[in-house]
């Protein structure tokens, strides 16, 4: 454990990402306050600009509520194709100084160079915004004085982030000797800060920040925490790890103790080396009711053909189905495990469709499936019988034409005349990563 609280690591976080990709890619949207809504009509909002969140809108805030605190406010359909291509080209950046790049959302990310600093000695060249300006380190600026490569890293990303995507792009570095204060070093100055904690102002930044500004400590454990007078970091560590244990059991006893501390033994994983996915699905929540079942069955297909295009593209099959549907006040729930693996999107919706036959509900709004037990595709019985050989090969040949020309560029007839759901980037990866490691490899 000890060996990862003496590392370099730098966390690098886009300043909110979604809004200035927008600015980015629009002037006209640059020092305005923007608001980013999923789609026409949706009635939250997702992502907000710098300038918006002075108004006080946020991930969250209602459209409603967003224009009642700021009037101006200019709102923004996300385009998140434009947003993974910048996520890309953020992650190649990062990526170069180090092989220990850790891709924690979509606009984040953790370079361990601890091994790969010296690589990167002092730049001749001040670089071009004021140094003072993003360094807000107490007394402590001891790397500095000693050459300081972490710092040069920092400094050239900021750099590279302008020069390689865009003049309006800016990030915020926080610089420790773990992750955990690595990322509540980044918190610290926003947009465009550099912030370094070290172990002479390790627990002073700890103790003048929330329980919930660390990572892992949610609305749940806070509340708990809160509940038995624990409000602050100076009295989470005041506590005993007895005291802890008796109330968060043996893993987030040791936990919370050393977060209060300071202390993460956690390593960072290249994204290259991430666990596979376990299950992979969709889940999707209409804009409108939908009482006809052929209109279900197509949004069923449709979510299918994703998810199981998804499994295909990480060499996964899986052998277990799920489905969900919810209108109203109802809610249904049902699976299958098969003999026998699947990556075929029209047999995951036949199986649906089964599962699916006899429910009955006024109407849908909701809809998720799941294709789990996911084992690799290498490890799948060949084909037996012709007419399963000349299938596998269309949907091969299907999946080469749609990853050469985009998504649903050749789709089932059954989905013809319908708006077709695409693919979605989330701000946190979970079984995305795929996409990531394709992407960048
Ligand atoms: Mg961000």
């Amino acid at each position: 454990m000890q060996q990862y609280n003496n590392r370099t690591i730098l966390h690098v976080d886009l300043n909110s990402f979604f809004a200035t990709s927008e600015q980015q890619a629009n002037p006209y949207l640059r020092g305005k306050p923007v608001g980013i809504i999923k789609a026409r009509g949706r009635t939250c909002v997702i992502a907000a600009s710098v300038q918006a969140k002075k108004f006080g809108v946020r991930t969250g805030t209602t459209t409603y509520e967003a224009k009642k605190l700021c009037p101006a406010i200019i709102l923004v359909e996300a385009d998140f194709d434009k947003y993974a291509d910048i996520t890309y080209r953020f992650i190649k950046i990062c990526k170069t100084y180090s092989p220990l790049c850790e891709v924690f959302s979509l606009d984040e990310c953790f370079i361990d160079v601890t091994e790969s600093e010296k690589f990167f000695p002092r730049l001749p060249r001040k670089p071009n915004l004021e140094e003072s300006t993003w360094m807000e380190m107490g007394k402590s600026l001891r790397g500095v004085a000693d050459g300081g490569n972490v710092f040069n890293i920092a400094f050239e990303i900021k750099d590279r982030l302008r020069a390689e995507i865009g003049d309006y792009m800016t990030c915020s570095i926080g610089v420790s000797y773990n992750k955990l204060l690595a990322k509540l070093a980044g918190e610290q100055i926003k947009p465009d800060g550099l912030f370094w904690i070290t172990d002479d102002n390790a627990i002073a930044v700890l103790d003048k920040s929330e329980l919930m500004d660390v990572c892992g400590i949610g609305w749940g454990l806070s509340g708990h925490l809160r509940k038995l007078g624990i409000g602050s970091f100076p009295q989470l560590r005041s506590k005993s790890l007895a005291f802890l244990h008796k109330h968060f059991g043996p893993w987030w006893s040791v936990h919370l103790y050393n977060t209060a501390r300071g202390i993460d033994g956690s390593s960072v994983n290249s994204f290259l080396s991430l666990e596979e996915a376990k299950s992979v699905g969709r889940t999707y929540t209409t804009h409108r009711n939908l009482y006809k079942k052929e209109e279900v069955r197509r949004l069923m297909r449709n979510l299918c053909e994703e998810a199981a295009a998804k499994a295909r593209a990480m060499n996964l099959a899986g052998r277990y189905v799920g489905v969900v549907l919810r209108g109203g006040e109802e809610s249904r729930y049902g699976h299958f495990t098969l003999k026998e693996y699947i990556d075929d999107g029209k047999k995951f919706f036949d199986l649906c469709l089964q599962i699916t036959r006899e429910w009955t509900l006024p109407y849908v709004r909701f809809c998720g499936v799941t294709l789990g037990m996911l084992t690799k595709s290498e490890y799948l019985t060949a084909p037996l019988f012709p007419g399963e050989l000349r299938r596998r090969k269309l949907v091969a040949a299907l999946d080469a034409i749609n990853n050469r020309f985009g998504d649903y560029t050749i789709y089932p007839s059954q989905l013809l005349g319908t708006s077709i759901i695409r693919p979605e980037v989330n701000g946190y990866f979970g079984d995305r990563a795929y996409r990531l490691k394709i992407m960048v490899r």
